[in-house]
């Protein structure tokens, strides 16, 4: 049994956190944290999920909790990087969801990383979505220039941001395979007389409706054919589910700072 603290546990993946881990068989919830003044605290942690009591109170003292557990899995928006020196000095192993992470913070990550902590920092946990960043940049490869690269994604009608952070790294992809620049070269959407399109541009394209969890695709043409590559989230599961392989992950690795792609075995 891998025992695991959720930070953020009433938190919209904090949630989906617990409730994964109450139907696994090799993962036990060790404890759980919520912000000071939440109204969750004090409540059991499978009851906020939504699942049945675990046993588990939801507490704010992180550090009590840190001798009872083997991993922190952190997707609070909360001290993200004080628990990860709190649970590193602990020898637990440390997962990070968090997405509003400073460069200074990352830099603290890797630090820790080089001091022995086992930690696993990735921006989008989905696996399917790793798998797509590294079937892109196969497709790219393989399949040269002659293709023309349109990435088309479509999120719920409240996202603020346009394109999302994923089709952002998409296009990187390719424009690194081709050595072109993401600034220059990437062609936001397109209105009125364009003309044809160029041999050097990747369209991309936002759709905005409903509650659309997010879809991701690459698609490559070329005359005579077209490939599309497709990912369609559909629950905030598929970030949970990644989260739980990275901790899986850790319990076998070497000390250092790892993403997605290394628990995945994509590099
Ligand atoms: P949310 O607001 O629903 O949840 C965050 C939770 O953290 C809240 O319940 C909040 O009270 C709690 N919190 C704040 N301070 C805390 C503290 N000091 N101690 C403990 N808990 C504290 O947000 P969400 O939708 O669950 O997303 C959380 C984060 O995860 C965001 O940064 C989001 O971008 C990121 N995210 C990452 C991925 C990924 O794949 N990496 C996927 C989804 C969301």
């Amino acid at each position: 049994m891998i025992r695991i603290i959720i930070a953020g546990a009433a938190g919209r993946m904090g949630r989906r956190l617990v409730a994964n881990i109450a139907e696994s068989e090799d993962l036990a919830l060790a404890g759980a944290t919520e912000r000071a003044g939440s109204e969750f605290l004090g409540l059991d942690a499978g009851s906020v999920a939504s699942v049945r009591p675990l046993g588990v109170r939801i507490t704010e003292n992180f550090e009590e909790l840190l001798d009872g557990a083997d991993a922190v899995i952190d997707f609070s928006t909360g001290r993200v990087i004080e628990n990860a020196r709190l649970a590193a000095a602990k020898g637990l192993s440390i997962v990070i969801g968090t997405t509003a992470l400073t460069a200074d913070d990352r830099n603290e990550l890797r630090r820790l990383g080089d001091s022995g902590a086992k930690i696993v920092f990735a921006s989008n946990f989905s696996v399917g979505v790793n798998l797509l960043f590294y079937l892109t940049k196969l497709a790219a490869q393989t399949l040269g220039d002659d293709f023309d690269v349109e990435i088309i994604e479509a999120h719920h009608n409240q996202k603020k941001d346009a394109p999302s952070g994923t089709a952002v790294s998409l296009a990187e992809v390719v424009t690194g395979v081709r050595g072109w620049d993401y600034d220059r070269d990437v062609r936001h959407g397109r209105v009125g007389n364009v003309g044809a399109r160029t041999r050097r541009e990747i369209g991309m394209h936002a759709v905005r409706g409903g509650d659309i969890v997010g879809d991701h695709t690459v698609l490559f043409a070329a005359n005579g054919e077209r490939l599309e590559l497709t990912h369609r989230a559909s629950s905030r599961d598929t970030f949970a589910k990644g989260a739980l392989r990275a901790v899986r992950f850790l319990a076998d690795a070497k000390a250092g700072l790892y993403d997605m792609r290394d628990v995945l075995g994509l590099k």
